[in-house]
């Protein structure tokens, strides 16, 4: 694989910011993109993922910079409601960042992966479970494993490796007000064997293992980081 840049999307703070804060910390040339522009170590750009062609800009200004060797996928929403009466658009705004926008920029990065490399999309624990009042959360985050494994079917050939990494619960700005409450407290800690929610920086040191050690078999996959709450009973 090329030793190039790196682009992890959503990275102006939470778990994008620790993965850019670990790629930087293991020598890695590391492009932030968000909204907002901002990224706590090596270079930014304002981006929204949403918006087709700022991403395809965005990445033709990368790839000015040098070889790009691989994409994190990490940009994402969460907003819930009963299903009841779950708003369409409130469907299609999770949908569009979750799910479409995670298509859009595999597909945009693919030709600038000329010598191959690593696509690693973030999902969620949340794929494989039937959460009430999370409908469009848990359809976005299974449509991000069904995304990895086509494309690493696809593009083997090509010496792209696409990695879906779900994580369990992590206190981060999506979640700190409903994680403080006690009632949750207590009931994560009952839940999860570990005995508390995850950090940025657990997944950002997976994620920046999966790029750094580059191995060619593992591809296609989802990798659960959730404490063992997803296997328990
Ligand atoms: P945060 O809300 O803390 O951060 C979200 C990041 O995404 C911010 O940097 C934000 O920056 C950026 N962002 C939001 N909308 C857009 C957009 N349209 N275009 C570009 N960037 C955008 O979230 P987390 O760090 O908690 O979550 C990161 C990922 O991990 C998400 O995909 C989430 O679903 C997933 N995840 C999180 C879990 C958790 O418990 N926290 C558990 C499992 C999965 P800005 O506002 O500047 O654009």
């Amino acid at each position: 694989m090329p030793d190039g840049s790196i682009i992890v999307t959503g990275a102006s703070k939470g778990i994008g910011a620790a993965i850019v804060e670990a790629l930087h910390t293991r020598g890695k040339t590391v492009f932030s993109l968000s909204r907002s522009g901002t990224s706590p170590v090596g270079y930014a750009l304002q981006c929204d993922m949403t918006d087709e062609s700022a991403v395809q800009k965005a990445f033709a200004e990368i790839a000015q910079n040098g070889p790009i060797e691989g994409l994190v996928n990490n940009a994402g929403v969460h907003l819930g409601s009963p299903s009841k009466s779950l708003p369409t658009a409130e469907y299609e705004e999770v949908m569009t960042l979750n799910a479409t926008a995670v298509m859009v920029g595999c597909r945009e990065v693919y030709p600038h992966l000329t010598g191959g490399g690593s696509i690693i999309n973030i999902g969620s624990f949340f794929d494989r479970m039937g959460v009430p009042n999370n409908l469009a959360y848990c359809a976005s985050k299974a449509a991000v494993g069904a995304i990895t494994r086509c494309l690493a079917t696809e593009w083997a050939a090509d010496k792209i490796r696409v990695i879906n990494v779900a994580p369990g619960y992590i206190e981060t700005d999506l979640n700190r007000e409903h994680l403080s409450r006690d009632k949750v407290r207590t009931w994560l800690k009952s839940r999860i064997p570990v005995g508390r929610p995850g950090t940025p920086e657990e997944v950002a040191r997976l994620v920046t293992a999966l790029i750094v050690e580059d191995i060619p078999f593992l591809t296609g996959e989802t990798i659960y980081l959730d404490g063992g709450h997803g296997a328990n009973h």
